[in-house]
């Protein structure tokens, strides 16, 4: 099979800026598209950030660093991103309309055999397939946080896309260093949040409700299941008001989890939303 190695990487914000160098990283000639000269100045500011963690959690060198960077181009015209590549990654903001018109004029002005792939969190491969004007070479490639070490890349299709499409796109994930994960059909929240999203508001339910403390819930989940940390420990890494807008969005009449919102959204008054505050249920 034929290695992807042009890529253009549309949106170069929190996670756009990783896919791209985690992608120069290992080797592939990579482009950051975005819309402004501010954007692009961001997401350069964001790359070079990113330093310290390889050199941490991947024992890299300034050298290999620094190898990634060269690889790695930035532009805010879209028909030069696209003169030959081989994928392009759409990692913009998580609007529909926003992707819907991207996505037709990406149509018009990539090469016929260019594959997209899109990292949205929330819009299934369907949503945008036939703003693509190539539905076979169209499918979602969902990367998480902090990719370089949380490194699952989650592999949805749609009905259309070509099984052979697919299968490039797992040997492109394998490598540029994730551990491809493999979804057989359409599923919102792919296997990740179909599992976490659920388990957290059941966490969330008990500290809403008075029914035990947070602290009391993360013993209880840790010592009977031999987990690392709880719930409430991953609400600190996530972000408390990413889950907020979350749940706000897609359970926001549930009424067993009233209680939970409204406390959530006092600590989020309050900034104690979690590591990057220094303070969400625990002290940082
Ligand atoms: P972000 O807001 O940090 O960055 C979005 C970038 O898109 C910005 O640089 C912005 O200038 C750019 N942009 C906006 N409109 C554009 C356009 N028309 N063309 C090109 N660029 C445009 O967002 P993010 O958190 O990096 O999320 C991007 C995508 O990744 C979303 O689909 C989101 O669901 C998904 N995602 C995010 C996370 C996360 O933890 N943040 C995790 C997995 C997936």
């Amino acid at each position: 099979m034929k290695s992807l190695a042009t890529v253009t990487v549309a949106g170069g914000g929190v996670l756009g800026s990783q896919i791209a160098y985690q992608s120069a990283f290992k080797g592939k000639s990579v482009t950051i598209y975005d819309i402004s000269n501010e954007a692009l100045k961001q997401a350069k500011q964001r790359v070079n950030a990113l330093r310290d963690s390889y050199k941490r959690d991947l024992q890299a060198s300034d050298e290999q660093f620094d190898a990634g960077l060269e690889r790695l181009s930035y532009t805010t015209d879209l028909a030069s991103a696209l003169a030959d590549v081989d994928l392009v990654i759409e990692a913009i903001v998580e609007n529909r309309s926003i992707k819907h018109d991207f996505y037709q004029n990406l149509a018009k002005l990539a090469p016929e055999r260019t594959i997209f792939i899109s990292n949205s969190s929330t819009y299934l491969p369907s949503d945008f397939m036939e703003d693509t004007g190539r539905p076979d070479r169209f499918l979602n490639l969902h990367f998480a946080n902090q990719i370089w070490k949380m490194n699952t890349a989650e592999v949805m299709g749609s009905p259309k896309t070509s099984p052979k499409v697919y299968q490039q796109i797992v040997q492109f994930a394998r490598e540029i260093g994730m551990v491809p994960i493999e979804l057989k059909k359409e599923q919102p929240g792919y296997v990740l949040n179909t599992i976490l999203i659920p388990w957290l508001n059941a966490a969330g339910y008990l500290w809403g409700e008075d029914i035990v403390d947070p602290q009391t819930v993360d013993k209880t989940w840790m010592i009977a299941s031999g987990a690392p940390v709880g719930p409430f420990a991953i609400f600190d890494m996530i972000g408390l008001r990413t889950h907020y807008n979350i749940v706000k969005e897609q359970e926001g009449d549930n009424p067993k989890l009233q209680s939970f919102l409204r406390k959530m959204k006092e600590r989020i008054e309050e900034h104690r939303v979690g590591i990057e505050s220094g303070e969400g249920f625990y002290h940082y």
